[in-house]
């Protein structure tokens, strides 16, 4: 008898690292599967790789990426300790947002990944992010900093790094979110 290999972070990013299921497979250098902790507390789910990501095939590794290591590091989290994705595991083209028909056919890579990790937090940042993971018509300046419980997770929505990146004074509000995901973390049990 023959049975299903069982499913791990290795076949999500091996099957992601080869796939054609939508157009963004035509453009990109290397998809981006996502990287860290596999069994993480929390997971951190950016919009899509960049040109540095794309460049080198791992989430986060650019300027936006160094600030979210920063900010991650002013609360104790190393990158190490945490895992790092993002909706889509491919570049649009010019860094355009990705469009819903890519975010649906990449999404069961990003639910395998989740059931597969089993985070107590799940921290969508910035707007595409958050609307692919919660069910809201708001977007991420109503939402930031706020817990939101559904199940057995709790979604804390947070500012895209890349934004502090161009309207500085976002950089506190970020600090001050990451203070508030530090004493979330603290409170699990
Ligand atoms: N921005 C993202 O949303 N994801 C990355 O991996 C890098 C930049
Ligand atoms: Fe596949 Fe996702 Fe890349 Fe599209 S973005 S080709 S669905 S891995």
């Amino acid at each position: 008898m023959t049975t299903e290999p069982r499913d791990s972070i290795v076949k999500v990013s091996s099957e992601v690292v080869v796939c054609t299921k939508c157009r963004l497979s035509e453009t990109r250098r290397n998809a981006v599967p996502g990287e860290g902790l596999e069994n993480s507390r929390v997971v951190f789910v950016g919009e899509a790789p960049g040109e540095q990501e794309d460049a080198q095939g791992r989430p986060f590794v650019g300027a936006a990426g160094k600030l979210l290591t920063e900010l991650q590091a002013s609360v104790g989290l190393r990158r190490e300790d945490v895992y790092i994705t993002n909706i889509v595991k491919c570049r649009p083209p010019n860094n355009r947002p990705p469009r819903k028909d890519e975010a649906s056919a990449c999404r069961p890579y990003l639910n395998r990944q989740i059931s597969l990790i089993g985070p107590r937090i799940i921290c969508p940042m910035g707007n595409s992010a958050i609307h692919a993971l919660l069910d809201s018509d708001k977007g991420v300046t109503d939402l930031h900093g706020t817990p939101i419980k559904i199940g057995q997770v709790t979604y804390f929505p947070m500012y895209h790094p890349a934004a502090a990146l161009y309207t500085f004074q976002l950089r506190k509000v970020m600090e001050e979110d990451f203070e508030k995901l530090k004493i979330l973390l603290n409170g699990l049990k």
